[in-house]
């Protein structure tokens, strides 16, 4: 037989043990990959013995020459395409279990967005976490030339891109992938400060209590009131406000920036307020829908918050603060 391939020669073992399976037990047990390899059983064993019962039949994988076992399976070179389709759709599932989040997370969005306004403020360039998803594939030794079957099929866990068939966007190879690990100075609640502001009112916050709400709000954003977490915050920010626990700004010239294509009208100032409800996408402050305006005393950081791409044109409009405002300072209590 000319063109069998052993199933060593696809050289997946080493994926499959990353991902604790055996692709000759998946192959007996799912369907869609039976349906594409051929088996050296009883029935090919006959076909190929000769009339004469000469000698005993052998199949030889092309590429490494080994026999093929009895009993065992192998491929022929017209199914490997589909066959590959269908083991990449397993890997693909397997190594997902593996990404946290990816660069279309919103997120993983704010994450980008809050490293870049650092690298204004502090001048220092933020150490970029992510991992490409071929570097990615890579650890998990999936041979280069499956990217393309294994890709389509990867899924995120944290926005579900490659999950919901009604998505068209699936990932490609300029996905970043990210993990807790590479989160977790931004995710950390330092609650240190905090709490001693809370025990000034009688208000006991524990660390756990807090890490528990910011992976809470992450899960049902909408649900965030009912955490007892919640509740002792709206206390402490209550009882902050009654005691006059607030700066005040006044005389001062704030900034918010739109971006728009170009060649596209200028905004109008009555455009430049916070955008009206249902229309903003989730920032680091505000869900989907809800309306807030953001601002900023240094003009510097602009570019970064509204994400700007040198492609598009970017309004920045100025603001003077007239009448003294209140404002909760959460940089001091942090
Ligand atoms: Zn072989
Ligand atoms: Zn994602």
């Amino acid at each position: 037989m000319e063109d069998a391939i052993c199933l060593d020669c696809l050289g997946l073992n080493e994926t499959f043990n990353h991902l604790e399976k055996n692709l000759e037990s998946m192959i007996n047990y799912v369907k869609d990959l039976e349906r594409y390899a051929s088996i050296f059983d009883e029935e090919m064993f006959n076909k190929l013995l000769d009339n004469n019962y000469r000698k005993t039949p052998k199949i030889l994988c092309s590429k490494c020459k080994n026999e093929i076992g009895y009993e065992d399976y192998f491929l022929r070179r017209e199914s490997l395409v589909p066959f590959l389709n269908e083991v990449c759709k397993i890997i693909g599932e397997g190594v997902s279990r593996y990404i946290q989040f990816c660069s279309n997370c919103e997120l993983i969005k704010e994450f980008n967005a809050f490293n870049k306004i650092i690298e204004v403020e502090k001048g220092q360039v933020s150490k970029d976490n992510g991992q490409s998803v071929l570097e990615f594939l890579y650890g998990f030794d999936i041979p280069e030339d499956y990217n393309k079957y294994v890709l389509p099929n990867l899924q995120c866990r944290c926005c579900g891109i490659g999950q919901d068939e009604s998505v068209t966007i699936k990932f490609n190879e300029s996905f970043l992938i990210y993990n807790d690990d590479d989160l977790t100075d931004y995710l950390s609640v330092d609650i240190d400060e905090l709490s001693q502001y809370a025990e000034k009112y009688f208000i006991n916050l524990k660390k756990i209590e807090l890490t528990n709400f910011s992976s809470f709000l992450r899960n049902y954003p909408m649900l965030g009131m009912r955490h007892t977490a919640a509740e002792k915050l709206y206390e402490l920010f209550t009882k902050m406000y009654e005691e006059g626990e607030f700066s005040i700004i006044e005389n001062l010239k704030l900034y918010r920036g739109r971006t728009r294509n170009k060649g596209t009208e200028k905004f109008h100032s009555k455009q430049m307020w916070n955008p009206p409800i249902g229309v903003s996408s989730h920032g680091r402050y505000n869900l989907v829908g809800s309306s807030v305006l953001y601002l900023t005393d240094n003009m510097d950081y602009i570019p970064a918050e509204v994400n700007y791409i040198g492609s598009q044109e970017l309004d920045v409009a100025t603001l003077i603060i007239n009448k003294p405002l209140k404002i909760l300072d959460l940089s001091q209590m942090y």
